[in-house]
């Protein structure tokens, strides 16, 4: 495809401050696949002024790169920027083989009324947003963390929408804001101020859409007014040992990672942690919806990432991690698992087929009724 004048100056601006010291590629799942080193990419993008599909749907938009390059070269969001070139050449669609009908019928549905409700329970100025992909995990878990949210934060709502970020990766700007417009106009209607968000992408992508509201991860919340009395300790008599992946879309938050810590710590089980973590933590291999455009550059990273792990489990704080986890070859749990669910231990480890996703997405969608 041609790369158009907007994208070529993004890219000669990227190419004049990238010094070609390849410290990206060593954690890019992505980068080997494309070149030897991004310098040579980008002069090869300006030479040729035009690129392949498969490149920006194969980048995981994980910011890995980003974090790391003494240039603060951005790939990320050139690759995102690219994706939006393609929607916008073939008229907002996305071509068929990168096989993307799947998400758009996902995206389609958590923005329904069979799945979805309007905000429910409000008394307050404040929700729990847990974000479609905890909800299709286990409405239990959500379930039970929002009961617990109440006893601690009077009047507080619950909103069961997604938060449309897998459409907004997709590059498909128009059809993002027509969806976020829907939790725009549900905010105001609602008086909403703050909102406490159980997914990492919805903590971004509300964020960052919705600047007059207050966004806290609710791991931030539950360091601050401590785990239930119940859990407390309940690792010193459990013999597991755990390794801690850090989802990738929060990686410059801190606050969430120590948040994270002190609730595992709180819990009373040790942690090990990854060579790569917190800031530079690696993408799981679901980012950017890579599973499903370039569905082998995604698991061979997703191997690669589990394996990093020296524990035979993992904990993580994002429900499309702890599936990328147990794909890569490891047995895996979210921390609401060990705070929410005192059967976790018998959890199976297999991931959820999408029939029962849904069934889930729609037993949760009327909580707090
Ligand atoms: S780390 Fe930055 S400067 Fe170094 S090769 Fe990668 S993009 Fe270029
Ligand atoms: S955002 Fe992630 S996948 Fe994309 S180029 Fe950077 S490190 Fe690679
Ligand atoms: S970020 Fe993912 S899990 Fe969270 S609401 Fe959006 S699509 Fe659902």
């Amino acid at each position: 495809m041609k790369i158009c004048d907007r994208t070529i100056k993004i890219i000669k601006k990227e190419e004049e401050k990238c010094i070609g010291c390849n410290i990206c590629m060593k954690g890019c799942p992505m980068l080997d696949k494309f070149c030897n080193s991004p310098k040579n990419l980008l002069k090869e993008l300006l030479d040729n002024e035009r690129f392949e599909y498969t490149l920006p749907y194969s980048c995981m938009l994980c910011g890995y790169c980003t974090k790391v390059c003494p240039k603060e070269v951005d790939l990320k969001s050139l690759f995102l920027d690219m994706r939006r070139d393609v929607v916008k050449e073939n008229n907002g669609k996305l071509p068929k083989e990168l096989n993307i009908s799947g998400v758009e019928l996902h995206q389609n549905l958590s923005f329904s009324k069979l799945f979805t409700s309007d905000i429910q329970n409000l008394q307050s100025d404040t929700i729990f947003f847990p974000g479609c992909g905890l909800l299709s995990y286990s409405p239990k878990i959500v379930e039970n963390t929002y009961e617990y949210l109440r006893s601690k934060i009077d009047g507080i709502g619950i909103y069961t929408k997604c938060c449309g970020k897998p459409t907004a990766f997709m590059g498909k700007d128009e059809k993002f804001r027509e969806y976020y417009s829907i939790l725009e106009r549900e905010f105001k209607d609602k008086n909403v101020k703050r909102i406490i968000t159980g997914c990492q992408n919805c903590f971004m992508t509300i964020g960052n859409n919705s600047k007059d509201i207050e966004v806290i991860s609710l791991w931030e919340v539950l360091a601050n007014v401590g785990i239930p009395d119940g859990r407390k300790g309940i690792g010193k008599t459990i013999e597991l040992e755990f390794t801690i992946h850090d989802p990738c879309p929060t990686r410059d938050v801190d606050i969430i990672h120590s948040s994270i810590r002190n609730i595992v710590d709180d819990l009373g089980f040790k942690l090990e942690e990854m060579k790569y973590n917190k800031g530079r933590t690696l993408c799981c291999g679901s980012g950017g919806m890579v599973s499903v455009t370039q569905s082998k550059i995604a698991n061979s990273h997703t191997r690669r990432r589990a394996q990093e792990a020296k524990t035979e489990y993992i904990i993580t704080y994002c429900q499309e991690c702890v599936e990328s986890m147990r794909r890569g070859g490891k047995k895996s749990y979210h921390i609401l698992d060990l705070l929410f669910n005192e059967d976790f231990q018998h959890m199976e480890q297999k991931n959820q087929g999408l029939v029962i996703k849904w069934v889930n997405r729609y037993r949760g969608k009327n909580m707090g009724k």
